[in-house]
């Protein structure tokens, strides 16, 4: 991978504490930047804080509870990050999690907390920083970086809620980054199909066959989705995409994304 200092810059994961997000918290803190996580459950995020520090015990981390779909959690972070750090330069809006459902069996408030969720883990976080992020903007790189699903492209009936939300919410970052780019911040997304993660794992534990083991049970899955690659993604693959497009890397980069699929999407 090219290396980059980052030493001076700061970097805000939502849902740090796990999967992709945590993977993307490591790659900055190796580069030398300073790094803000968060999650809701505060076991899990100490679990994350402890294991980074591990690693990098010198590093200047902040890890924080707050639910992105809350106001004033988000609020509250954005103030820590600027009362610790001083300073935001790059915003990852990474928290979330998908939806399996049908149209037949989502109901009226399952699409409200699922467009809720698309939409204002990218809403909520993005007016927080902004003022942060439109200071950072004279020091050469501002940036925002959604996680998106190629279901946005893609979508896929079982996941019709999840599906449909993350094509408004492609929409969206399209807008933000006209909206932001005369500011010089800006915006792209990564469009990943499956990475091995914290809700992967979950979904193994209940639905897998008593004894399969876990490759055995990715495998079979990536066979029956077609996926070209004929694995699930890594998290730390997802997360060298979301590094490149967070910095200057890809400075001349605004309203656009990467696949990160394995070859999964159809379209040319
Ligand atoms: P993980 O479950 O491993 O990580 C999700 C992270 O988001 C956790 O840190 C979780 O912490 C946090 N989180 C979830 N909801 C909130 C919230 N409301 N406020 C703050 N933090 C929150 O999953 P992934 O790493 O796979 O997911 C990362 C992103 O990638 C998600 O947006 C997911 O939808 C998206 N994605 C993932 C795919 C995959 O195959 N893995 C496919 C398509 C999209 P906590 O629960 O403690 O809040």
């Amino acid at each position: 991978m090219i290396q980059i200092d980052l030493t001076g810059q700061v970097a805000v994961v939502t849902g740090g504490s796990s999967g992709i997000g945590l993977a993307t918290a490591e790659l900055f803190l190796k580069a030398g930047a300073s790094v803000a996580i968060c999650g809701r459950d505060s076991e899990r995020l100490a679990h994350a804080e402890a294991a980074l520090r591990e690693r990098y015990p010198q590093a200047p981390l902040l890890a924080a509870r707050c639910d992105v779909l809350d106001a004033v959690d988000v609020d509250a972070f954005a103030l820590q990050v600027q009362t610790r750090f001083g300073r935001t330069d790059m915003l990852v809006n990474n928290a979330g999690q998908g939806r399996v459902s049908t149209f037949a069996d989502t109901t009226d408030e399952a699409w409200r907390e699922e467009l809720d969720l698309k939409y204002f883990s990218i809403i909520r976080p993005t007016r927080a920083f902004l003022p942060m992020l439109r200071d950072a903007a004279g020091a050469g790189n501002a940036s925002i970086v959604c996680v998106n699903s190629l279901l946005a492209l893609q979508p896929e009936p079982h996941m019709v809620a999840t599906s449909s939300a993350r094509a408004g919410v492609q929409n969206l970052i399209r807008s933000l980054a006209v909206e932001l780019a005369p500011q010089r911040i800006r915006v792209n997304s990564i469009l990943i199909g499956i990475v091995e993660s914290g809700q992967w794992r979950r979904r193994f534990d209940t639905q897998a066959q008593p004894g399969q083991s876990w490759e055995d049970w990715t495998g079979e899955l990536a066979r029956k989705k077609n996926i070209p690659l004929g694995r699930f993604g890594r998290p730390e693959e997802a997360a060298q995409a979301l590094f490149y497009l967070a910095t200057n890397l890809s400075s001349y980069t605004t309203g656009s994304h990467i696949d990160v699929s394995g070859g999964n999407a159809r379209h040319v």
